[in-house]
């Protein structure tokens, strides 16, 4: 199976994504953990993205297809994936739709976590505190909201025209999204697979 999961930061796509592939067999790839690796890597990748990613901004999309290439085709081939944090734009979908369609790696279903705004902010602060994540202050968050309503949002008409997509209440506790995202990859499954 090959998913990809849309949320805001902070609608929890990491933690679902971790859990969803666990429960599936899927290998589970983040954009974001990828480019943050490079940047402890400080490999060249890691030095061009430090400053945007500091910003909250998104990088560009050839180093994110760059980064991303290898882990999607060697999952494709290995029981399927979820991607978290990609694509970003619907530039960027397309652009992976396809790079991917031909070696059969595209995606079958987006996954859209939603969670209110205020919502969002509360859990972003948090986690900012506890994990001291340097994009998780106050004006960065902000930006990083204004940057997912602005230029991520635009996804989710592009897979609902392509019927590709399922909508979660991500509002909730995360076990409750989790079993309730389980289920209903479980009803597609069969759609999907073979
Ligand atoms: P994330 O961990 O998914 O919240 O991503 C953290 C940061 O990495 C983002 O704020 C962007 O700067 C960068 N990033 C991750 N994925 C992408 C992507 N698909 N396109 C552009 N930038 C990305």
């Amino acid at each position: 199976m090959r998913l990809l999961l849309i949320g805001a930061p902070g609608a929890g796509k990491g933690t679902q994504a971790v859990r969803v592939a666990e429960h599936f067999g899927l290998t589970h790839i983040s954009s974001g953990d990828l480019l943050r690796r490079h940047i402890a890597e400080e490999t060249s990748i890691g030095r061009s993205v430090g400053a945007a990613m500091h910003r909250g901004d998104l990088v560009t999309d050839g180093i994110v297809m760059d980064v991303l290439r290898k882990p999607v085709e060697a999952a494709s081939r290995n029981g399927g994936y979820v991607l978290d944090g990609f694509p970003r734009t619907v530039e960027q979908a397309e652009v992976a739709y396809l790079v991917a369609r031909d070696i059969g790696a595209s995606v079958q279903v987006a996954v859209f976590l939603d969670v209110p705004r205020p919502e969002l902010v509360h859990r972003l602060l948090e986690r900012g505190r506890a994990a001291n994540r340097t994009d998780d202050t106050e004006d960065v968050i902000t930006r990083r909201l204004r940057v997912f309503e602005e230029h991520t949002l635009p996804l989710l008409d592009y897979y609902r025209q392509r019927e590709q997509l399922l909508k979660i209440d991500g509002a909730r506790s995360v076990d409750e999204v989790t079993a309730a995202l389980v289920a209903e990859l479980e009803a597609v499954r069969h759609l999907l697979d073979g």
